[in-house]
């Protein structure tokens, strides 16, 4: 039996539900794949995000972050606190209630929206038809009228650390520990890597993160970089760059791990160790020999601009395909792909995807960098303020960290803006929504923010551009 939909989507994270949500809206008949099952062993919509990625992981920071702020930092508000006791399985299970919640509400709006979900494989075939194999084994064709990849990715695997689920474990198996580890050892400084290492520390375990490279997070600003780097390392995390992993052997309950720095061969034993060395495209088992879809030398699906793939009619959105592998860049090309189907000319704006690293504080950017711009040959003007200074910050007890504007000289419009420090995530959204409309520096700085807030270390950053910032002493620019 072939049954037809207007679109079938295959993957239901945060890309592909939102692409079906949104193809329903526009009036299409959607189906959408998702062969996952969650932590309970019932199928799951919400994919790497909702499940193992973005919620769990901020859960646990938030969770971790009240333990640590509870055991060191009360004090200096005059609150003393006896007999704080940690119980990690009731963390995670809140963790894990965190999640269900959420994953149950796609299936909701799925309802609600009128899309199917099909529960089970999908495999692209030639001629936009897509076989879904059903989790118990049935096999039935689809008829799509456009089809929408939308399988994400998962971790990287290394020969030299090979993953054994218990002591060896990728980003899933480091939500789900059940006792802090004395020694946790993390190979790759990334994103995922410092989250990650974050929580358990603030949970008591000793961190050491060994990281190829020899620049700390190089998509970001370095002096940006260079203070995060260091106020990490300030907390207690043991970063060593320039440290490449060439193995990991388990002896007894240890884990083994040799590397290499500029001094030679090293080892150093933990008791669990966290492979986070990045992620790839799933693509195994999506497309047909003949499916028609190319692949980039990366093994992304190669696609435009606006998400289509070299078959017409098919489209590929979210870690599947080129750029950031982020949630909210997944959810928008969803959106987008669905709208361009229905006939709109929606574009992502791909130069103000926000990046947001979950530490305390958190670490946030938007647009170019000083050194990406000036690589491009721009003439730019920069400016930064501290948030040691700001008001509220100090009322927080939680002053630490910077903002920093970059502007082209010429048009004064702004190129970028990079923060460390408190709510930098939520901070960041006003550079990008002034870069979406175009503004100059002197827009914001013509602007009136509320007193007292963390805003104002983005005034005062947008002031300094030209040396006008009030709480400083500048050399006056204009
Ligand atoms: P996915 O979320 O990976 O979803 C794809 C789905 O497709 C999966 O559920 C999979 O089961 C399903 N699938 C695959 N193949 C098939 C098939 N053949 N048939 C049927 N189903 C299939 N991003 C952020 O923006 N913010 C964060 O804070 C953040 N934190 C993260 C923390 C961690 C620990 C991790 C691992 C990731 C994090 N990310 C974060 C990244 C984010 O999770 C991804 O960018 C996002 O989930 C990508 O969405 P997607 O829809 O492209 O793919
Ligand atoms: P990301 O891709 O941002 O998640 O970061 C993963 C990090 O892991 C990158 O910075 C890599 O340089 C690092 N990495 C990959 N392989 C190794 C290895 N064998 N030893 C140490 N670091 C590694």
């Amino acid at each position: 039996m072939t049954t037809s939909y207007d679109v079938v989507v295959i993957g239901g994270g945060p890309g592909g539900y939102e692409a079906a949500i949104r193809a329903a809206q526009l009036g299409m008949s959607v189906a959408c794949i998702e062969r996952r099952l969650g932590k309970d062993g019932k199928p799951a919509l919400g994919g790497t995000c909702l499940n193992v990625g973005c919620i769990p992981s901020k859960a646990l920071l938030d969770s971790s972050h009240r333990y640590e702020e509870t055991q060191k930092h009360l004090a200096v508000h005059g609150i003393d606190v006896q007999g704080v006791s940690l119980d990690v399985p009731r963390m995670i299970a809140r963790k894990d209630q965190v999640v269900s919640q959420l994953t149950g509400g796609i299936a909701q709006l799925f309802k609600g929206h009128g899309v199917t979900w099909l529960q089970g494989q999908g495999k692209l075939l030639a001629g936009r038809r897509v076989l879904w194999t059903s989790l118990d084994g049935q096999e039935q064709t689809l008829d799509a009228g456009q089809v929408i990849l939308a399988t994400g990715s998962e971790p990287v695997r290394i020969p030299v650390a090979q993953v054994d689920g218990q002591y060896i474990v990728d980003s899933t198996g480091a939500l789900d520990f059940q006792e802090v580890p004395a020694r946790l050892g993390i190979i790759g400084a990334g994103v995922i890597g410092l989250e990650l290492g974050s929580v358990w520390r603030r949970l008591g375990a000793q961190v050491v993160i060994l990281e190829a490279q020899p620049e700390f997070l190089p998509m970001l600003d370095k002096q940006i970089g260079k203070e995060t780097l260091k106020l990490l390392t300030k907390q207690g995390l043991d970063v060593r760059l320039k440290a490449r992993v060439t193995g990991a052997k388990l002896d007894g309950q240890q884990v083994v791990v040799s590397y290499e720095d500029a001094e030679g061969a090293k080892t150093e034993s933990f008791d669990r160790l966290i492979v986070a060395v990045g992620r790839r495209p799933v693509t195994e088992g999506l497309l047909a020999a003949d499916s028609g879809v190319e692949l980039d030398e990366r093994r992304f699906v190669h696609v435009d601009s606006q998400c289509r793939t070299s078959v017409p009619g098919v489209f590929a959105i979210g870690d599947l395909v080129r750029g950031p592998m982020l949630a909210h860049k997944a959810m928008e090309e969803g959106v987008m792909a669905a709208e361009v189907i229905a006939g709109h000319a929606t574009q992502v704006n791909y130069d103000t995807i926000i990046g947001v690293i979950y530490t305390h504080p958190e670490v946030a950017w938007v647009g170019m960098s000083e050194e990406q711009a000036r690589a491009q040959g721009l003439q730019v003007k920069v400016g930064s303020f501290s948030f040691a200074v700001n008001g509220r910050a100090l009322a927080s007890h939680d002053a630490q960290g910077l903002a920093k504007f970059i502007v082209d000289e010429s048009s004064d419009r702004i190129l970028g803006l990079h923060v460390l420090g408190p709510q930098a995530g939520d901070l960041v959204h006003q550079a990008m929504i002034a870069m979406e409309f175009g503004a100059s520096i002197e827009d914001l700085q013509l602007m009136t923010f509320a007193h007292p807030t963390l805003s104002e270390v983005i005034h005062e950053a947008a002031l300094s551009v030209d040396g006008r910032a009030i709480h400083a002493v500048q050399k006056r620019r204009k």
